[in-house]
């Protein structure tokens, strides 16, 4: 056995950070803090998710709208990714929510990401710098990121066992991962 084995089983069995409390006690935070004004109309069940290469998270509403669903990428758990990361990518799709997209709410917009409206309402909503560390992070980080650390995820939390059933009209399809970003 090599020292570069040892190396790569000893990082691969690196400690995650945030688990289901956290991301669940950061919806509550957003909602209290920066959503108090939008109501909470269905259940609303956050959870890591997937490992995709060019999405951070998605928004789904089920057929019945009694629920939606939030999925953040599982790999916005490991501790090098920066908390501003997973919190604005939330923050993001609860701004879906208040737009209708993903939620029973009635449509504001008729594009959930056209016209930057996403990047817009979080600055209105005071989540600008955070929100730029987070763009500034996934510009830098992201895509040399998602290939030194995929491999630390069990398979099991591979995404596509669990995906798009029993929900309609997923973001998934339009929901690039800058978002309306820089180059998307
Ligand atoms: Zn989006």
């Amino acid at each position: 056995m090599s020292f570069a084995s040892v190396d790569s089983s000893t990082t691969r069995c690196a400690p995650l950070v945030r688990d289901q409390s956290w991301i669940e006690q950061e919806l509550e935070y957003l909602w209290d803090n920066h959503f108090a004004d939008v109501p909470l109309v269905n259940r609303v069940a956050v959870r890591f998710v997937g490992t995709w290469r060019s999405r951070l998270g998605l928004i789904t509403l089920s057929e019945d709208e009694h629920t939606t669903y939030i999925c953040l990428n599982t790999l916005l758990r490991l501790p090098e990714v920066p908390y501003y990361v997973p919190s604005i990518t939330l923050a993001h799709e609860l701004v879906h929510y208040a737009h209708g997209f993903g939620s029973p709410l009635p449509r504001k917009y008729r594009y959930p990401h056209r016209g930057r409206i996403v990047e817009r309402e979080l600055s209105r909503r005071g989540l600008r710098a955070e929100y730029d560390l987070y763009d500034d992070w996934v510009y830098t980080h992201w895509y040399n990121f998602y290939p030194r650390f995929i491999g630390r995820l069990h398979p099991a939390w591979d995404p596509l066992r669990n995906g798009g059933q029993g929900v309609r009209s997923p973001l998934a399809a339009s929901d690039p991962l800058r978002n309306g970003g820089r180059g998307g």
